[in-house]
């Protein structure tokens, strides 16, 4: 009965808590209470599970795994706040990371975006050009609006490096219907190269460029992250850990 009323939580523990409801005396509406909460748990943990796999964040990268020191002008307690996500999303607000590549755009992203989803948000983490890809296909089929209408489910659209757009994506203008049409609603986070100067390349003609532009800054924090590369410093520090007495090696220089 309970498989037919799609009820697997229950199912799962009713004979366990019924048994136990039966040695310590519980009244029956505490029974079914506990049954209820458990369903409801079990529910709010298979939505997530499918949140998650849907996001497809890369693997690893977390904010446990980021370290903050390499990154001064980023503070945990601003990606912390970023992460309660309730400001910011509701708004349909954006958050714009700007920096060389190895800085640890993509990994912060990533992190950000796991937080929401744990925190009960949907989110999509797309390579750029892949996402501008998918919509020029939808385009040619007609269906470009529909296909931006379908990512509207997504409270954070991630476009991670958004300056690999390469030159025949950027003649045509799904990427700047995409931001019109999220503008005040959704909220995207974009990670790039280069900040704003370069995103002529991007758009069509410059008149797009300046209201794209004016569009994703005008609710937006923008995390300017202009560090050494992580993955050449880590490198380095790896290789002089070598010589160093056995005493200040670290966990990272030994595995390698
Ligand atoms: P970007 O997207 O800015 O080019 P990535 O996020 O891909 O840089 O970072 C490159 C590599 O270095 C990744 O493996 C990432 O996990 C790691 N990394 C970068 N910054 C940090 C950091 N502050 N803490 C931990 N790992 C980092
Ligand atoms: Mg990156």
């Amino acid at each position: 009965m309970l498989g037919e009323l799609r009820l697997p939580g229950i199912k799962m523990v009713w004979a366990e808590l019924a048994a136990r409801a039966d040695k310590e005396g519980w009244p029956a509406a505490r029974f079914l209470a506990a049954l209820a909460e458990y369903e409801i748990a079990e529910r709010s943990r298979r939505r997530i599970a499918r949140h998650m796999n849907e996001a497809r964040l890369p693997v690893g990268k977390t904010i446990a795994t980021f370290d903050f020191a390499a990154v001064p002008m980023v503070s945990k307690a601003q990606v912390m706040a970023l992460t309660a996500g309730d400001a910011w999303l509701a708004g349909g607000a954006n958050l714009l990371m700007f920096g060389p590549p190895g800085g640890g755009k993509s990994h912060l992203a990533a992190a950000i975006s796991l937080a929401l989803v744990e925190n009960g948000r949907r989110v999509l983490f797309m390579r750029t050009t892949d996402l501008v890809q998918r919509l020029q296909v939808a385009r040619q089929e007609l269906a470009l609006e529909s296909a931006i209408a379908k990512l509207d489910k997504y409270h954070l659209l991630v476009l991670d490096d958004l300056a690999y757009v390469s030159k025949d994506q950027a003649e045509t203008s799904v990427l700047f219907e995409l931001i019109a049409a999220r503008y005040e609603r959704r909220s995207m986070l974009i990670t790039a190269n280069q900040p704003f100067g370069e995103w002529g390349k991007i758009f069509p003609d410059q008149a797009m460029t300046l209201a794209a532009i004016d569009r994703l800054v005008h609710h937006a924090t923008i995390l300017e992250m202009n560090v050494e590369s992580y993955r050449r410093k880590t490198a380095i520090e790896r290789k002089r850990g070598r010589g160093r007495p056995a005493k200040t090696a670290t966990i990272k220089s030994s595995s390698d």
